[in-house]
């Protein structure tokens, strides 16, 4: 893969010896060096994720699996997997509540980035690393976390033409780079409820997301534990481009700097948890993110931790207030359980969709 420098340099000679590539390369090709090149997160990165402004955030997602392992009987061998996770400060908060209820699993982590890579072994020594879901342990429960993975996968679009459904793809123009239809006429990968929709309408989707899905449910079947999903998407279809870009915590256009930007698109829960049900698991959600977590008691949580560090208490009412708020993260990020039929039900999800 390209650095991320050369990320544009790459793409560009590529389109200009072998004609448009589709969106979804397009942007598998510039996320793959944007996180291969450096540790985006935070405040002096490009964006801030929820984990790193809070350990409650962490915190809750141990508590909650540390119920559900107490709940099924405290199995001892299980494994912790997280998928993309970032600095590893999710998982040293989530391990840490974990180990207080007495469960100790094996830890694995499926990143590909070197540099998150590298970050993340300095905080978990003992951790396995896995380029793909494939290399995963076959033996024991899996207690999957995923938190802002999925928007980081890449996206397919078609959109509705006189013609009928095209792919769309990204070409160059003036040294910039564009999406345009492609020329050939797709309209068996399109359901047939969307054959009415008026031209220039787009349909999205993510085959990358649906493929790791399906694989991680049937191990999850076969195995038993769960799967735990945190990012920010939808829970109906719908129409219209989700593609966007944040470079230095602004939006700027996806075409402008691949391999410079993070570029994501919103989750797709309504199909993520339809390939899980296929697989015979049981969905819960998606909620809102503020929901779950009040559910799970952040308010007092927050509170006693302001008692606890006095110093701290006004960064930590508004790290509360950015987590749960609906006009913040609140709602927007939603929380998807799946899990085992043989695995207890999970708390969080009792209360509607907000
Ligand atoms: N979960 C972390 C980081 C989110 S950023 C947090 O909440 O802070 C996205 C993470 O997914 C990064 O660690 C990135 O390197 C990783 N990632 C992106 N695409 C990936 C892929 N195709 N396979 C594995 N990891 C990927």
């Amino acid at each position: 893969m390209p650095e991320a420098e050369s990320a544009a340099h790459y793409l560009a000679e590529k389109i200009d010896r072998d004609g448009p590539i589709a969106l979804s390369e397009y942007m598998a090709i510039a996320n793959a060096a944007y996180y291969a090149a450096k540790d985006p997160i935070g405040e002096q990165g490009d964006f801030v994720t929820a984990p790193e402004m809070s350990q409650i955030f962490g915190e809750l997602v141990g508590i909650w699996l540390s119920d559900l392992w107490l709940r099924k009987g405290s199995p001892d061998h299980i494994h912790y997997v997280e998928l993309g996770p970032g600095r590893g400060t999710l998982a040293s908060d989530a391990l840490r509540a974990m180990s207080k209820f007495g469960a100790k699993p094996q830890v694995h982590f499926v990143e590909t980035s070197p540099e998150l890579k590298a970050k993340q072994a300095k905080v978990h020594e003992s951790a396995a690393w896995h380029e793909t879901i494939e290399t995963l342990p076959t033996d024991g429960p899996l207690l999957i976390v995923a938190n802002e993975f999925f928007d980081a996968l890449p996206v397919e679009q078609y959109i509705a033409t006189q013609a009928g459904w095209r792919r769309h793809m990204v070409a160059r123009e003036r040294n910039k780079f564009i999406a345009i239809p492609g020329t050939e006429i797709i309209n068996n990968r399109v359901s047939k409820s969307s054959a009415g929709l008026p031209a220039g309408t787009i349909l999205e989707s993510s085959p990358a997301s649906i493929e790791i899905l399906g694989a991680l449910s049937s191990r999850i079947a076969k195995q038993g534990g769960l799967m735990l999903i945190i990012d920010y998407g939808y829970d109906r279809p719908g129409t219209g481009s989700t593609l966007q870009a944040v470079k230095e915590h602004l939006p700027i256009s996806p075409f402008d700097s691949p391999g410079t930007s993070d570029l994501t698109a919103h989750v797709d829960f309504h199909s993520l948890g339809n390939i899980a049900k296929t697989r015979l698991l049981s969905v819960h959600g998606p909620v809102g993110q503020g929901q779950w977590l009040k559910s799970l008691g952040i308010d007092q949580r927050a509170k006693r931790l302001a008692e606890l560090v006095p110093k701290k208490a006004d960064s930590i009412r508004a790290a509360h207030h950015r987590l749960t708020h609906p006009d913040e993260m609140g709602r927007l990020f939603r929380v998807m359980a799946a899990t085992s039929m043989e695995w207890p039900e999970p708390e969080g999800f009792t209360y509607g969709e907000p």
